[in-house]
């Protein structure tokens, strides 16, 4: 149940019954030479919406641009300041919770948001703790849960790519993308595996680094077949994430 596919009058109906909402995050961003720019914000819609689909639970726009300064060097990278990225989560949560949402359960699709996302978090939190004890404000409650971090994803993983998964732009998540867009999965004869992870800094530092945008993994072993695969074993566990979410007090 996508939100902006609902009339006002049937989202006040959904409340009556549940609280939560979930909100796909992801990123714009180099996914390197066969990956699409868009794979973190896909691969969390794309998941989410099945999720939703399955519990009868409302799915928010998604948040598709993230915090990626660090991938600007390549074209087509669009970032959102961490400052900005968190401005953006707390007025996207307050907004909801006027009027009578809860329990936000974010997706997450890139790594690189979870720092910022968690300091969201605080901010809204702060808003609460800041006023005076037992105010009546709502129970605000976030979770951020990363689709691919569930034990059923990893277990696929491993077992189809091994160390051949690395950390930017993997076999995993370009085969997601391949599974939610069949008709565009780019293929393409790719370098050696480069460099595995390590520290970088901005933009210019990352690409000296990462010459192809890769971070240690070799996304020409992606497969659609693998990204369904991966689209179900991550729903089976977030369904139950998500639930377990919902009745925690
Ligand atoms: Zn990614």
């Amino acid at each position: 149940m996508q939100l902006h596919l609902q009339t006002w009058e049937e989202v006040d109906a959904y409340l009556q019954r549940s609280k939560g909402i979930i909100i796909p995050i992801g990123s714009t961003e180099q996914h390197g030479p066969n990956g699409l720019i868009g794979t973190d914000a896909i691969c969390p819609e794309f998941i989410g919406r099945r999720v939703g689909e399955e519990l009868g639970a409302l799915v928010g726009p998604t948040i598709s641009v993230g915090m990626a300064q660090h991938h600007l060097g390549f074209s087509g990278s669009v970032t959102l300041r961490p400052t900005t990225l968190i401005a953006v989560i707390r007025d996207y949560v307050l907004s909801l919770a006027r009027n009578g949402f809860e329990r936000f359960y974010f997706l997450n699709g890139h790594g690189g948001n979870i720092a910022t996302t968690g300091a969201a978090f605080s901010e809204i939190y702060a808003e609460t703790s800041m006023q005076r004890p037992g105010s009546n404000a709502p129970s605000i409650r976030c979770r951020l849960k990363n689709w691919w971090d569930n034990p059923g994803v990893q277990k696929i993983t491993g077992e189809l790519y091994g160390d051949r998964e690395g950390s930017h732009a993997t076999p995993s998540e370009v085969s997601v993308t391949q599974y939610a867009y069949p008709d565009i999965a780019k293929r393409k004869d790719l370098a050696p595996i480069g460099p595995r992870t390590r520290d970088f800094a901005d933009a210019d530092d990352y690409r000296r680094l990462f010459p192809d945008g890769r971070i240690g993994s070799d996304p020409t072993l992606s497969r659609p077949e693998h990204g369904g695969r991966l689209v179900a074993a991550a729903v089976n566990d977030l369904k139950d994430d998500y639930q377990r979410f919902l009745s925690q007090a």
